[in-house]
């Protein structure tokens, strides 16, 4: 019975992350990336061989998602068997904690990602866990969740985790994910969308986006953060040159 759960759970959400992911991905890439815009056009590396990037990028996002698919299956089929703490009536913990919940995760996972892609790029572990996410050095929404099964096991586990820790409605794991996906895509454009005289350049400086996650793609030892730039700040990883680059809309 829980086999057969597990089963057909894994199937749907397999459909459902690899639709999102070439709906999304895809899109972003035909909006943003289309030729006169395309960001590696003005790269050394030849056409061709950014295309082969692109092409193990989604090879490598594909393989990820079997994983990520077959953990929210089993999270599915645990919370059937009463086994997690999620929720299904937002009268158990109000509309404060829901609010609460979500802000609650972007803080913990955005801490999470900062000290395990930190010691990913350590040299033990690297190449054989985080390397392939690095193959592009100017990043398209292809790379966005191209991973290595270890890394993809690494980034889903903190939800598994997460759903036997802290009481969690479905809704709140639903407006994560979506801000999670988007803000991937985002930062993997490879080109800066949000003006840097913005309004609220306080808020544009603390939160990550494609100059800043696109450095890191290049320079390695800068820039580990997911959403915010806290962490980066607080262990001085940020390069000292970034808001120089963000200013100049450079990037490159
Ligand atoms: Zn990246
Ligand atoms: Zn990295």
């Amino acid at each position: 019975m829980i086999i057969r759960d597990v089963g057909y759970y894994w199937l749907v959400f397999l459909a459902f992350i690899l639709g999102r992911y070439f709906l999304v991905a895809g899109g972003a890439f035909w909006l943003f990336c289309s030729k006169s815009k395309l960001p590696f056009l003005t790269q050394t590396i030849s056409q061709s061989r950014q295309w082969r990037l692109i092409r193990q990028d989604i090879a490598l996002s594909v393989l990820s998602a079997f994983l990520f698919a077959l953990l929210a299956a089993l999270i599915m089929s645990a919370y059937n068997a009463g086994g997690t703490r999620l929720y299904s009536s937002i009268g158990e913990y109000g509309w404060g904690y829901l609010g609460f919940s979500f802000c609650a995760i972007l803080l913990l996972q955005d801490t999470y990602f900062y000290f395990t892609h930190r010691l990913l790029h350590h040299p033990r572990f690297f190449k054989s866990i985080h390397q392939g996410h690095h193959r592009s050095r100017v990043p398209t929404p292809w790379t966005s969740f191209a991973f290595e099964l270890s890394e993809a096991l690494i980034h889903g586990i903190f939800f598994v985790g997460l759903v036997w820790l802290m009481p969690l409605h479905f809704v709140t794991l639903i407006a994560v994910f979506t801000t999670m996906t988007l803000w991937a895509i985002a930062t993997h454009l490879g080109f800066e969308l949000v003006p840097p005289n913005g309004p609220l350049p306080w808020l544009q400086q603390g939160l990550i986006g494609p100059i800043h996650h696109g450095i890191h793609h290049r320079q390695h030892q800068v820039h580990f953060g997911l959403y915010f730039t806290f962490w980066d700040r607080v262990f001085g990883t940020t390069d000292p040159a970034y808001l120089e680059k963000y200013a100049v809309k450079k990037g490159q």
